[in-house]
């Protein structure tokens, strides 16, 4: 059948409300939940295949993160679902009030290449708990884990209910978009396509969820604990061989300890990856010679002081520290998205401001300090879409929090309850009961100005 027609019969299908019972919803979050269990061992052959990703690795970012919001979602989906009911103002005595959470209708979800499961369906399980109907379009650069969730989405649901839809995004989503009308369109990816997909959007008032990319800062104070700080950066900007999109990007370190946290990165690195990362099981690849190609580059614009070799035949980059940039070179321009960290150092903290604002409301920011104090007038400094003190990315694992961007880093967020909010409609609800119908209330007023003005304040 015609994508068109595919699309056409999805409205139909939302249109029978078969989406919006409770006991619906909740049996599809298992069925997804099931089909994920059943290809576990394929995911994890295809996430090696794409990005060498690990077992362990896939768990902690990819199946297991899913599965956890899964868990969450089928537990409190009735709680979620529950109308909620809110106060009344006294201009409306006795009315009472509900806020009415409602599916928004046929919703499309683009996802990246990076953490190409966890990103496509972790905002699914969202739409499902929400009652909607959804088009799923993965990358096209991680074909392995593309064909494993055509198979774990096509087993078990209707194409008029959920459709998988395959192929290049420049070519397909223009055509989805232009076509046929969505009641929400969730984006993850850069932030050059994220603006041709709200431009798309904004043709049909479609709302929109953009998770975009950008230059996470990372700032290490001098009174920071060096040791903890060089082993939680180096893990989250070397996991996935850098490729994430909350990786911190660079590290602005006090001068005062700049040369100690540089020897803790490179043990960390070391006894993470070993001497050899390329051969090292915990060690990831970059995604294709077009990736490997832009962040190779970047290792001729700075001091390499730690590791720094390439493998083009293997997509491998070692994990790279990369001192002395220049704020105008490429590296420090663009998302790195890749194992290079370099390293700067400030003396005060206007010097280090004057750098992380050259690239606005990033994505997230993390601050390494031993006091409370000066972690939150660093957070209140810096306008992120989230941050952590003395952490890096882990926020996102937290399904309490929301988690996404602001301004040039996206708009919106998701996970947990967030998930279901953000594919919800929030209906205001009010019911008046008849008994009671003061006349001042309706026409004509002339002569009631001191009494509404008592009334409505
Ligand atoms: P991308 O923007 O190239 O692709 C994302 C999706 O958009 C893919 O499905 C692709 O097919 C589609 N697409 C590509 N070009 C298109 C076009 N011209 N028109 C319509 N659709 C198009 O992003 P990517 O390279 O897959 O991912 C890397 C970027 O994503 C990085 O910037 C990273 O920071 C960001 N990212 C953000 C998050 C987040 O949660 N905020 C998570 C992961 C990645």
């Amino acid at each position: 059948m015609e994508l068109q027609a595919q699309l056409e019969n999805m409205r139909h299908y939302f249109e029978s409300s078969t989406t919006k019972d409770y006991f619906f919803r909740r049996q599809q979050l298992k069925k997804l939940k099931a089909s994920i269990l059943k290809y576990e061992d394929e995911l994890y052959t295809a996430l090696y295949q794409d990005l060498k990703k690990s077992k362990e690795e896939t768990w902690v970012t990819e199946t297991g993160m899913v599965l956890a919001e899964l868990n969450v979602a089928i537990q409190k989906l009735g709680s979620w679902m529950l109308p909620q009911r809110v106060a009344t103002n006294f201009l409306n005595f006795p009315s009472s009030s509900r806020i009415v959470a409602e599916p928004l209708g046929v919703v499309l979800i683009i996802g990246p290449w990076n953490y190409p499961f966890q990103l496509l369906i972790n905002p699914l399980i969202g739409a499902i708990a929400a009652g909607n109907c959804v088009v799923l379009k993965p990358s096209e650069f991680a074909p392995a884990t593309d064909a494993v969730m055509k198979k774990i989405i096509e087993e078990i649901f209707p194409s008029q209910y959920i459709l998988y839809v395959q192929g290049e995004g420049q070519a397909v989503i223009p055509s989805m978009m232009n076509n046929f009308t969505f009641d929400h369109v969730f984006y993850t990816g850069s932030t050059s396509v994220g603006k041709i997909i709200y431009k798309m959007a904004a043709e049909k008032l479609t709302p929109v969820t953009l998770e975009l990319g950008g230059k996470s800062p990372c700032v290490v104070e001098a009174d920071a604990n060096i040791k903890v700080a060089a082993r939680r950066i180096a893990m989250t900007k070397f996991s996935n061989c850098g490729q994430m999109c909350v990786a911190p990007d660079y590290i602005l370190v006090h001068q005062s300890v700049k040369d100690k946290l540089v020897e803790e990165l490179k043990g960390c690195i070391q006894k993470f990856f070993s001497d050899k990362p390329e051969e090292n099981y915990n060690y990831g690849k970059m995604i294709n010679e077009k990736q490997f190609d832009r962040v190779s580059e970047y290792l001729s614009e700075g001091k390499i002081t730690y590791g720094g070799r390439t493998k083009k035949e293997k997509l491998f980059i070692e994990p790279t520290i990369l001192e002395h940039v220049s704020l105008d070179a490429s590296v420090m321009k663009d998302e790195i998205f890749g194992p290079i960290l370099p390293i700067l150092s400030f003396s005060t903290m206007n010097e280090a401001l004057a750098i992380i604002n050259k690239h606005p409301n990033p994505l997230s920011f993390y601050i390494y300090t031993a006091k409370y104090a000066t972690a939150i007038k660093w957070i209140k400094a810096v306008p992120s879409g989230g941050a952590c003190i003395n952490n890096s990315s882990w926020h996102l694992t937290n399904h309490h929090l929301p988690f996404g961007g602001r301004g040039f880093s996206g708009t919106g967020s998701y996970h947990g309850k967030f998930s279901f909010d953000t594919f919800s409609h929030k209906k205001a609800v009010m019911k008046t009961p008849t008994w009671f119908d003061p006349a001042m209330k309706y026409p004509p007023l002339q002569g009631r100005l001191k009494l509404l003005k008592r009334i409505i304040r």
